[in-house]
């Protein structure tokens, strides 16, 4: 069998709102990524934090009736090293029903905010599993500044609590997830396209984005606590966002949404990690 001539790669955008846009903004802002990406055959993983089916029902339940997965981003974006397990157990329950009403679908996925998965933080997978999620996106295999997970499968394996892991694409050695974010937006195009093409036999990968990446019109702020060629960088990488994605896309398979991808049948290897964690809940 001969391979796809582009390779397959699965979109996903998570939507959070934490510079207070306002749902009809971020609806704008998503549509920047996603009208380009229907036209070519792409249904979306869609990561929403929970406060946002409070905010935006109507966005949810809209993307849902395009064919765009509904997928969980924790409550309100706390990465899981300052999460409370107790109260992350109640939230994810909650959320998830509220957010299978508006989709009208069964909410299978979960990404932890900044992919804040770690050897002391893998308390949040009990919980998911308990909670009847199947697969989670939300390790940085390697070791890498903030987050990040030492001796993680770079391709899709399984937790020993059955919730399929989807990690995220990295450069070996390097670590650095190439496909998504301010990675993809700095990078020139023609490297990434070399590097995915290596790299895309397997169908492992998929790009991710942030509706708020596609507000690009705004003039440059010097960030603060930043050097200034590191916030110059950034915001550079950030207005070639809306141009660098589609292209990105149009020079890719669409693949299936990470819902469907986890209900394979296809076997994956169940990674035993050496855990830091205490037992939490
Ligand atoms: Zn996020």
């Amino acid at each position: 069998m001969s391979l796809p001539a582009k390779p397959l790669l699965t979109l996903t955008l998570d939507l959070e709102d934490e510079s207070g846009l306002g749902p009809a903004r971020l609806e704008v802002l998503a549509d920047r990524i996603l009208v380009p990406a229907e036209r070519l055959g792409f249904r979306a993983t869609v990561f929403v934090v929970g406060q946002l089916a409070h905010e935006a029902p109507g966005l949810i339940r809209r993307l849902a009736a395009r064919g765009h997965e509904i997928a969980f981003h924790a409550h309100a974006h706390v990465p899981l090293p300052f999460e409370d397990p107790a109260r992350f157990r109640q939230e994810s329950q909650d959320d998830k029903k509220r957010l299978e009403d508006l989709a009208g679908k069964p909410v299978l996925g979960f990404r932890a905010p900044g992919f804040s998965l770690t050897p002391q933080t893998t308390w949040a997978l009990d919980a998911l599993a308990e909670r009847g999620f199947t697969y989670t996106s939300s390790v940085v295999p390697g070791r890498i500044a903030r987050y990040g997970f030492p001796g993680a499968p770079r391709v899709p394996f399984r937790w020993p609590q059955g919730l399929v892991e989807f990690p995220v694409p990295t450069l070996p050695l390097v670590h650095a997830p190439y496909l998504g974010g301010i990675y993809l937006y700095a990078v020139p195009l023609p490297v990434t396209r070399w590097i995915q093409r290596r790299a895309g036999s397997n169908g492992a990968l998929w790009t991710y984005t942030h509706a708020q990446d596609m507000d690009t019109d705004g003039p440059y702020h010097a960030l603060p606590n930043t050097p200034t060629w590191m916030s110059w960088l950034l915001w550079y990488a950030r207005r070639r966002a809306v141009r660098v994605l589609p292209r990105l896309l149009e020079s890719s398979t669409p693949n299936r949404p990470l819902g469907e991808r986890a209900a394979d049948k296809t076997p994956l290897t169940t990674f035993q990690a050496r855990l830091g964690h205490k037992k939490a809940i």
